[in-house]
């Protein structure tokens, strides 16, 4: 997964990551939110270089570094493939009752903890590459099945509403159901069974995700429950049961089935 991951993050977010992780590798833990705040700022830099002082430049790299937009959460959840995630809260990731049992699944699970909610720890320094790569896909698993847990609750909940109400979740490809916003589910609860499909509430049916991104990510970090609970929770939001089907037809005439 973390491979893929990497894969996909060619863009100027991936960018972050990685400068982030190598950091990470062939530095200690120092100072990781300079280097993640940092890596961003170039782009910036430039353009306040070219057109302003550099007093203004010094003054938005700190605002930068300050702002929550470059926290692992959002760096992940800003990732190709992972539109469907919402950011969970970190008070409700740092409330241990809400990870109870995670850590029994979840291969370095107190790093990868710490980097989801960027702890400094005095991981780094023993760390080889291939380590720091098992602790980044331990953190990737972990929020997945945090996330399994968070949009169950009630602000879970609405964070996918506003996701939904956007129809970030895409729209059900069904002719019949003319482009009826879809939510994502799993079919399973367990992780690495399947991947992520998305539900239509109109003709009840699964489908693939059209993203080849959002393709392979595993379906229980959304868990079989979510769209329906979330259906529950907003009654109004559930549309009419598609009425409409489709008759297949020879010369106008339905075609017989025997
Ligand atoms: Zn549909």
């Amino acid at each position: 997964m973390y491979k893929e991951r990497g894969g996909r993050g060619s863009g100027a977010k991936g960018e972050i990551g990685h400068v982030a992780n190598s950091k990470r590798t062939q530095e200690t833990l120092d100072k990781p939110k300079e280097s993640r705040s940092s890596a961003p700022a170039p782009p910036n830099v430039a353009k306040c270089s070219d057109e302003e002082s550099e007093t203004d430049t010094e003054e938005s790299n700190v605002s930068g570094s300050d702002e929550d937009d470059t926290c692992w959460i959002s760096w992940f959840c800003n990732l190709r493939g992972n539109e469907f995630f919402c950011e969970v809260d970190e008070d409700y990731i740092q409330d241990d009752f809400n990870l109870c049992g995670l850590s029994n699944q979840i291969p370095y699970y107190d790093y990868a903890l710490d980097l989801i909610l960027d702890v400094e720890s005095s991981l780094g320094d023993s760390f080889t590459e291939e380590q720091n790569e098992l602790v980044e896909s331990a953190a990737e698993m972990l929020y997945g099945l945090i996330h399994l847990r968070y949009i169950l609750t009630t602000k879970g909940l609405a964070a996918m509403l506003e996701k939904y109400k956007n129809a970030e979740f895409g729209r059900c490809p069904r002719v019949y159901c003319c482009g009826q916003p879809c939510l994502p589910v799993g079919e399973s609860d367990i992780p690495r069974q399947g991947t992520v499909k998305i539900y239509c509430p109109k003709c009840e049916d699964i489908y693939t995700p059209r993203s080849r991104f959002q393709e392979s990510i595993d379906g229980a970090y959304f868990g079989t429950t979510f769209p329906h609970l979330f259906l529950m929770t907003n009654g109004p939001l559930k549309p009419q049961k598609s009425s409409q089907t489709y008759v297949p037809r020879v010369f106008g005439f339905k075609v017989h089935k025997p």
